[in-house]
């Protein structure tokens, strides 16, 4: 018997879409000159990538010349926080961050305490949302930097990036945002947004992995930290990763046709399908992160008495893609830093699982899921000695 397949962990990455494909193919094959070359080739390759860096921009409404590529999100937000910081040292050497942030933002914070800096986490409520005015009376003298994300990777939720970017720009501390989950995925317009940069990636909008961006507001100069030649702006080094941009490109535009024909609905109709059908089918399972103010595509829940590892791999047996507490965390037996941030306890931290959806997602590997999942859950519990105890007691 042929076993659906279902992809359900979109948050960790996305297929790239046939039409990205497409557009790269050239690139890795005819178009291969060199983009900072003079010559044929090398026009014809830098012309492939400013279109992708218009692409881009149209995505966020920005110029394209606040648009610098880089090598992943990940170097996105570490150009954005030691990029700053770096700039701004004489300025001041407080950042101000959130409880919930990606590693590549947390670590980069926590690197740059060791060099001298100094930095404040704020809390978040138990839906993930960070408080704008615990922003407010985080602000210091010496404070260069607010990094907020946009939304979350392990509990989708969607922070009130409105109201925190205006707070920073009234006290004229620069504000960044990890959107790297949000873009593609909600509408973000950085000409009415109060934001300063913006770190995007385009595996997790159906590009190719290992190309990122960061979008720096125009007159914000940011210290590179890759040393090398003029390329981008002179803010990051190294020859163009010339088709992995212009992928980049095609899945920004055919993202942003998505976010102006309402595909998003039919994905948020879809996850509020398997949210709910989970919620009904399995107790004792709470959703994590915000009920609405949330990623279009992202389910996450806690199922009380098991763990997290033990669904993901009856999951995978029975054809379904979906992941505990974020990629990165596998294999670590603390349970997630922002799940403990929205204050669960450890036992139902550990009870986290993902299920994010594409826009390839249908109704029918929804019904399959909600189908799939209670009896795996149900069979984990009966093994389980905490929900043993508990039907004793
Ligand atoms: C995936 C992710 C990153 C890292 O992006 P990479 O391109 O994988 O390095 C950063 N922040 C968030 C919120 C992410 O989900």
């Amino acid at each position: 018997m042929e076993t659906r397949k279902v992809y359900l962990d979109n948050s960790a990455t996305t297929k790239v879409d046939e039409k990205v494909l497409k557009a790269m193919l050239p690139y890795l094959t005819n178009l291969y000159g060199n983009p900072n070359s003079l010559h044929k080739w090398g026009r014809e390759a830098h012309k492939g990538v400013d279109k992708a860096r218009e692409q881009v921009s149209e995505l966020i409404n920005s110029s394209p010349n606040d648009i610098i590529f880089t090598g992943s999100g990940t170097e996105a937000d570490n150009l954005a926080i030691k990029g700053t910081a770096f700039a701004l040292k004489d300025k001041g050497k407080h950042i101000i961050t959130s409880a919930i942030e990606h590693h590549a933002l947390l670590n980069s914070i926590k690197w740059l305490k060791k060099i001298g800096y100094d930095y404040t986490i704020l809390p978040v409520d138990q839906y993930g949302l960070v408080d704008p005015k615990d922003l407010e009376n985080a602000i210091r003298p010496d404070t260069i930097l607010a990094s907020i994300m946009f939304g979350n990777n392990e509990i989708g939720t969607i922070e009130p990036i409105a109201e925190l970017g205006t707070i920073c720009r009234e006290h004229g501390v620069l504000f960044h945002s990890d959107a790297v989950q949000a873009a593609g995925h909600v509408k973000i317009d950085v000409e009415k947004l109060p934001i300063d940069m913006l770190s995007i990636a385009a595996h997790k909008m159906y590009g190719p992995k290992g190309v990122g961006a960061l979008y720096v507001r125009r007159g914000i100069k940011l210290t590179p930290i890759i040393h090398g030649g003029g390329q981008e702006f002179g803010v990051r080094a190294g020859t163009e990763n010339t088709s992995g941009i212009v992928g980049f490109g095609a899945a920004a535009e055919l993202a942003a046709a998505r976010l102006v024909n309402g595909e998003m609905e039919n994905e948020t109709r879809l996850r509020d399908k398997l949210i709910n059908g989970l919620l009904e089918r399995i107790p004792e399972t709470q959703l994590t992160g915000h009920g609405s103010q949330r990623l279009p595509y992202h389910a996450s829940f806690c199922v009380k008495y098991i763990e997290g590892e033990g669904m993901l791999l009856l999951m995978d047996a029975a054809g379904i893609a979906v992941s505990s507490g974020s990629a990165c965390a596998s294999g670590n037996l603390e349970p997630s830093h922002v799940l403990l941030a929205c204050g669960l306890d450890h036992a139902t931290a550990h009870g986290s699982v993902r299920l994010t959806l594409g826009h390839t997602t249908t109704e029918e590997d929804i019904d399959y899921v909600l189908e799939k999942f209670p009896p795996i859950v149900e069979k984990l519990r009966l093994m389980s000695p905490f929900y043993d105890k508990k039907n004793k007691n």
